[in-house]
This record gives structure tokens, C-alpha cells and sequence, in this order.
């Protein structure tokens, strides 16, 4: 509980710079703001073998429109993108790579997907339990290259040891919790 309030008196001051700068975004109450090309990711650990990622971004980094699937074109689109969560791609290791030497496994994986005003959001939640904790020294974030339309991910990490916060792009997606 601790762990979740100091997380969330990180996060504010990241979210208003953006919002004083961009444009084409609005702020939810309950979510990050509403940035196409960006999202955030909430990295926290939260005993002595459980590590949480959270990730909440515009669906529009991951389809091409924000809004209920209308036409047939969206429709398969939309079906496609819910296929790829279910892949694997996300809870598997393909979208979050944790350094072997920490023994993660995937514990609980839960989406959701809203469309409010014109614009879409997505969040995700992966629990992993760690087997060696300790030995945790990296996460690999590698959502860029399977969805073009995401451009950066603002990440917040509090651990027993830590509290950064770390700006990921293409060629930067790892974090280094060393
Ligand atoms: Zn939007």
C-alpha cells in the first residue's frame, strides 16, 4: 500500500509538463493523460517475490482508430489486436523481458480496453512472481517494434530499492534497475 501511494505522487508531475505541451491530448480522472504516441508504465514490486507492470496507453498506438469497431475493416482490425494480447505478446516474454537471473514467471495478466469522447484507452496489468527477486537488474521493454504507432513510454519504477523514472524509445527500451 505504501509502495502504491509514492508511486502515485511520482507520477503527477511527469503528466502535467505533458499536458502543458501537447495538443491533441485530454486527461481522464482515473488514467494517465491521453497522449497519442506515448504511454506509461508502472513498474513496482510489491513483497519480496511479486513484480507489477501497468501499462496505460492511447489505443490508438495499437490500432487505427479510437472509437467502437464500426465497419467490417475495423472489426477485424480490432478482433486482430485482442488476438495479439492473447498471443502472448504481452504476457509472454516477447513484450517484457525480465533478466533471467531474477526467475520471473508470468502470475496474472488482465486487459481493458475503453472508448469514451472520441478517444480510446488501454490498460494492462502483468503480475510476475520472482523467484530471486534481488537478482532483478533489467526489463526490456519491446512494444516499439510489434506497434510503429507508440513512440515513447514513460516509465515509473519504485522497488524496496528504487525510484526512477525512466523515458523509453526504440533504441532505449530497457530499463536498468541497477
Ligand atoms: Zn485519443
Amino acid at each position: 500500500m505504501r509502495t502504491r501511494l509514492i508511486l502515485t505522487a511520482l507520477l503527477c508531475i511527469p503528466f502535467m509538463n505533458a499536458a502543458a505541451h501537447e495538443e491533441e491530448e485530454h486527461a481522464h480522472e482515473a488514467h494517465a493523460a491521453h497522449v497519442h504516441g506515448a504511454a506509461v508504465l508502472n513498474v513496482f514490486t510489491e513483497d519480496d517475490s511479486t513484480v507489477v507492470l501497468e501499462l496505460d496507453s492511447p489505443m490508438i498506438n495499437f490500432i487505427s482508430f479510437e472509437h467502437k469497431p464500426g465497419d467490417e475493416k475495423q472489426i477485424t482490425e480490432y478482433n486482430s489486436f485482442l488476438k495479439t494480447l492473447s498471443s502472448g505478446i504481452f504476457s509472454g516474454d516477447s513484450a517484457f523481458r525480465i533478466n533471467s537471473e531474477a526467475a520471473c514467471f508470468v502470475k496474472g495478466f488482465e486487459h481493458d480496453v475503453e472508448f469514451d469522447d472520441g478517444h480510446g484507452d488501454f490498460e494492462l496489468t502483468v503480475t510476475y512472481r520472482c523467484e530471486k527477486i534481488d537478482s532483478l537488474s533489467s526489463i526490456e521493454v519491446n512494444l516499439f517494434k510489434n506497434f510503429p504507432a507508440l513512440h515513447s513510454i514513460s516509465a515509473q519504477v519504485v522497488t524496496e530499492k528504487l525510484q526512477k523514472g525512466f523515458e523509453l524509445k526504440a533504441d532505449s527500451h530497457i530499463i536498468n534497475l541497477k
